[in-house]
């Protein structure tokens, strides 16, 4: 049995795979070159980077596909299912990561902290420029209350936030020890001073967020982006940043990646990482730890 790993994932599952399995780690490959070696593998890891397509799906010879992390937006599932492959994905360990991440960006955006480092590492000492606002006594609008949503509105509280969230699918009962009111999208976007998404990326949340939807909100809103570019509007997102209407966004996901000329990049009150939301030394080693156990039993049973 051969698997090719074909983004960078921790060594931890590497060895894992190693054990019981012949692994190539390749991750220089063009999508051409990956095309033209796929029919020789019995199962395919990755991260972020590789596009599973569908195109690629059906020149293979796979049983089993496997994504180091939580969403599965970059393969398409609906035609390996129709080619009978398994997709695994590993979604408990970024969690923490992607939560901790939208709080560093969270900060970050309300008090400048990156528009200020650079001012001050270019000789400035601008005090005045970089007043912020404070998070406690705010409301936090949580959209999408699975895994990170939870522990963003956990974490939220605990900071003095009122919290509000969104997530149609999800029972009252789940949220009850949260201290967390469940209501409507508009009620969410109408009462927050700060919106955060964790959401996955699906034909119902694919840009859930446009021209429409900024107009309800609070003017003076904070946004934080740490699920998948491509739920808000990023044409609409720009306008109402520049409006005035967004005082500042906090965005780690682009519906582009990498962004290359992305217009939101060039405005001050944008603050951005590069999709680092479950870059952390620990959750690499979990998921990669995940994902190579179920590749494993996928192949082994
Ligand atoms: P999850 O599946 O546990 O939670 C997603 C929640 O979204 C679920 O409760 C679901 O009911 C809800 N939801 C689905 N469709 C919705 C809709 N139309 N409106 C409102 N709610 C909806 O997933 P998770 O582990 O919490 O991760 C959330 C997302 O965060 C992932 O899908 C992934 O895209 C993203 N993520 C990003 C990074 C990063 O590096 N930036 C890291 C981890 C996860």
């Amino acid at each position: 049995m051969r698997v090719l790993v074909s983004d960078k994932i921790a060594k931890e599952g590497i060895d894992i795979l190693k054990s019981e399995l012949k692994v190539d780690v390749r991750t220089d490959l063009t999508p051409d070159q990956l095309r033209e070696i796929i029919k020789d593998y019995d199962a395919l890891v990755v991260r972020s980077q590789t596009k599973v397509t569908k195109d690629l799906i059906e020149c293979s010879n796979l049983k089993v596909i496997g994504r180091a992390g939580v969403g599965v937006d970059n393969i398409d599932v609906e035609a390996a299912t129709l080619k009978g492959i398994l997709v695994v994905n590993a979604p408990e360990g970024n969690t923490i990561a992607a939560c901790e991440h939208t709080f560093a960006l969270m900060f970050a955006v309300a008090r400048k902290i990156p528009q200020a480092v650079s001012s001050l590492k270019s000789g400035r000492w601008e005090r005045n420029k970089f007043t912020g606002v404070q998070l406690s006594g705010k409301t936090l609008g949580v959209i999408g209350l699975g895994r990170i949503g939870k522990e963003v509105a956990k974490r939220a509280s605990s900071l003095g936030m009122n919290v509000v969230g969104y997530d149609p699918y999800i029972a009252r009962e789940n949220v009850e020890n949260l201290n967390i009111k469940l209501t409507d999208l508009d009620e969410v976007l109408r009462t927050s001073d700060f919106i955060t998404f964790h959401v996955p990326l699906t034909k119902a949340t694919r840009r859930m967020i446009g021209e429409e939807q900024f107009k309800i909100m609070k003017d003076g809103v904070y946004i934080i982006n740490c699920a998948r570019g491509g739920i808000i509007d990023e044409k609409a997102l720009y306008d109402a940043l520049v409006s005035g209407k967004v005082a500042g966004c906090a965005l780690d996901v682009f519906e582009k990646e990498p962004p290359e000329d992305n217009p939101l990049l060039s405005l001050d009150n944008v603050i951005a990482t590069p999709h680092l939301g479950a870059s952390t030394a620990e959750a690499q080693i979990v998921v990669a730890e995940e994902v190579a156990k179920d590749i494993i039993r996928a192949l082994k049973g």
